[in-house]
């Protein structure tokens, strides 16, 4: 009889053969998005085949459009409002300060890893950054658990694997490089093909460093998808479903002569409302931000004088570049954000601007290359994908999301 894994009110069958779910960070979907430019151009040979065996759609992610957003919301079938992680950084009322949302006592639910180690599952979970590890590993005892970051140090009692870096036949990878997302890969080959135990479950989770560097169909974003091409065809030769889906979309968010399109929104609202009566958050902000500098296209703002909060909403709707403008319960309803951890407002901006707090508050210095990012609606575009034809059922979903790629990849056989 089939075994049925039940975890926030979602219910998912056992794998059939070993399943590997990657999240393919920042991996803007659509016509001119990575994937496709890197098939139609001929570095994903794999995927072009497999596009066709399989299934192929385009998804919604969840808001705000953020690595550690997404990621928890893809593990845990759900959204911010059950979940609780909704932003890298965040107001954190409790102890009344700023703070990153890194540790894993922020996280509201249990992850599907959870549910079905618990019925016995074998499962392995590997990170590029060691920030999403400890998130995405709340509560494993006996799955393998390591990010590409910190691959040296992974040990029984915390990864349940050890010598890794033997494993995998490589040094431990640069954060800000494509090795970090490659390692991953690689490992998750070795740690397959050593076959100790049979895995039923793997995720991977990649980082963006390239996406925020590099455009779909640039030469740097073709080899890196050349690379996931040549992982996905063998983890497909050693008999594994194969799904993935990415955490959010990637715009660029320059202006002509390359400088970032920015929005200094602590700076205008200083300037119309006076200064201390407001306090805006970039919610991005996390300890890597070298490659975007913690500008995104999504900021959430407090503001002492409740009274003000309509005012000072309409005066952001007429700033040229904002997409939406929504007050706390708006966003609760219409973005699924947890109450508790947003501000008064939630703002994004269009696609090609980015929001900014105040201008002396962003060291760009280290920004190389003009400016691309997320965080907005008009990131939430991803692709899904899934290495066999599902069963027309999964058509009947009014939307598809990235946090339903479990749900395809083990509820919809033929
Ligand atoms: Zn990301």
């Amino acid at each position: 009889m089939k075994k049925l894994i039940t975890v926030n009110n979602r219910s998912y069958n056992w794998p059939s053969k070993t399943t590997v779910i990657i999240c393919l960070d920042g991996s803007e979907p659509g016509k001119n998005g990575y994937i496709e430019q890197a098939i139609e151009m001929g570095f994903m040979p794999c995927m072009k085949e497999a596009i066709n065996k399989g299934t192929y759609e385009l998804g919604k992610c969840a808001m705000p459009s953020f690595t550690n957003v997404n990621n928890l919301s893809i593990v845990t079938g759900t959204t911010p409002n059950i979940h609780g992680i909704c932003a890298n950084f965040f107001y954190n009322p409790e102890e009344k300060k700023e703070t990153l949302m890194n540790d894993e006592s922020f996280l509201r639910a249990s992850t599907i890893f959870e549910a079905f180690e618990n019925e016995g599952a074998q499962i392995a979970v590997i990170t590029a950054k060691d920030k999403l590890k400890k998130l995405l590993g709340k509560n494993l005892k006996k799955s393998i658990c390591f990010s590409a970051e910190k691959a040296d140090q992974a040990n029984l009692k915390d990864s349940r694997i050890e010598n890794v870096l033997e494993i995998v036949g490589k040094p431990v990878p640069e954060v800000y490089s494509a090795d970090l997302s490659e390692f991953i890969f690689a490992a998750a080959v070795k740690i397959l093909e050593s076959n100790q135990k049979k895995i039923d479950l793997m995720y991977l989770s990649t980082t963006d460093y390239i996406q925020h560097k590099a455009a779909p169909g640039s030469e740097i974003a073709n080899s890196f998808y050349q690379m996931i091409d040549g992982y996905i065809k063998k983890l497909l030769s050693l008999g594994c479903k194969v799904a993935f889906t990415a955490d959010h979309g990637m715009k660029a968010k320059s202006k002509a002569d390359g400088t970032p399109n920015v929005i200094y929104l602590q700076d205008l609202l200083n300037n119309e409302f006076g200064k201390n009566s407001t306090n805006v958050i970039c919610t991005i902000t996390d300890p890597y931000v070298v490659h975007h500098g913690a500008l995104g296209s999504f900021v959430t703002i407090y503001i002492d004088d409740k009274s003000k909060i309509e005012n000072i909403k309409n005066f952001i709707k007429g700033i040229k570049g904002i997409d939406v403008a929504l007050t706390k319960e708006e966003s609760v309803k219409q973005l699924y954000q947890p109450s508790d951890r947003i501000g008064d407002l939630v703002v994004t901006c269009k696609a090609d601007y980015a929001l900014g707090k105040g201008v002396k508050d962003h060291d760009l210095s280290q920004l190389k290359e003009p400016l691309r990012s997320h965080g907005g609606l008009d990131e939430t575009s991803i692709p899904i994908f899934v290495s066999e034809k599902l069963n027309e059922n999964y058509k009947k979903k009014k939307q598809l999301n990235n946090y339903d790629i479990f749900d395809l990849a083990l509820n919809y056989d033929e």
